[in-house]
């Protein structure tokens, strides 16, 4: 984590330049959000306590939590809201993640085997690992007034995961082309922006409960945690002698 802190917080990180050491670059924003493993085991406890509730009683919590929160925005709905968040939701949409992240990948392949292959293996795992948790959890999606077509099984969202799947790992290809750890910073920053915008566009569209959005973010952080562990493992063992540039 000594890595995360030098990122956010040395002088001279703001004119370092990182080509030569996106080794050093958290591979996404989660490892500045969720810093420790006593952090991962919490948010890991929180996830499984969500599903287990979801899977055995999910009348009660939608009753209780989701289905006023789900009401009221689609009471706030307006034409122009539609329209935004229409576009903004496709952004977390099966063409443009199946479209730009095989791209990304291919764009960091072209400066770094791992973080091209990471890229690439995350695209192709998110929907696994998406499926496989809709299935074990097995939640109808809301039916009150869709604004789009939703299919299978609610918790946890899709496109959340996507989301971070796709625009979560924005920054780290972006430091294999771009030198400023300032650029750096407000791409983690923009990314999960994206990620939580392109989540709460779920609700509103009511194609998904809030509580699966809320799931959805954190089996985001917790997995690109893990990730960014098992990346740096691996990334510092290869060292990239042949990519970078
Ligand atoms: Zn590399």
């Amino acid at each position: 984590m000594t890595v995360v802190a030098d990122v956010l917080t040395s002088p001279r990180s703001q004119t370092a330049a990182l080509p030569r050491a996106h080794r050093h670059v958290p591979s996404s924003a989660a490892p500045l959000i969720v810093r420790s493993p006593q952090q991962i085991a919490a948010l890991a406890a929180v996830f499984a306590a969500m599903a287990l509730t979801v899977h055995w009683a999910s009348g009660p919590l939608v009753q209780l939590v989701d289905h006023p929160i789900e009401s009221w925005v689609i009471h706030h709905r307006t034409p122009t809201a539609d329209a935004v968040v229409r576009r903004i939701s496709f952004l977390g949409s099966s063409q443009v993640v199946y479209t730009l992240g095989p791209l990304l990948g291919l764009a960091a392949l072209a400066r770094c085997k791992i973080v091209g292959a990471t890229v690439l293996a995350v695209t192709a795992a998110r929907p696994l690992v998406e499926f496989t948790f809709k299935s074990l959890v097995g939640r109808p999606r809301p039916d009150i007034d869709r604004l789009v077509r939703g299919t299978g099984y609610s918790f946890p969202c899709g496109h959340v995961m996507a989301a971070a799947a796709l625009w979560g790992m924005v920054p780290l290809v972006l430091s294999l082309y771009v030198s400023s750890r300032r650029v750096w910073r407000a791409s983690a920053i923009a990314s999960v922006a994206m990620i939580v915008m392109i989540g709460s566009t779920r609700v509103y569209l009511g194609v998904h409960w809030p509580s699966d959005v809320v799931a959805g973010a954190i089996l985001d952080l917790l997995l690109l945690s893990l990730l960014d562990r098992a990346f740096h493992r691996v990334h510092d063992r290869y060292h990239c002698r042949a990519s970078h540039p």
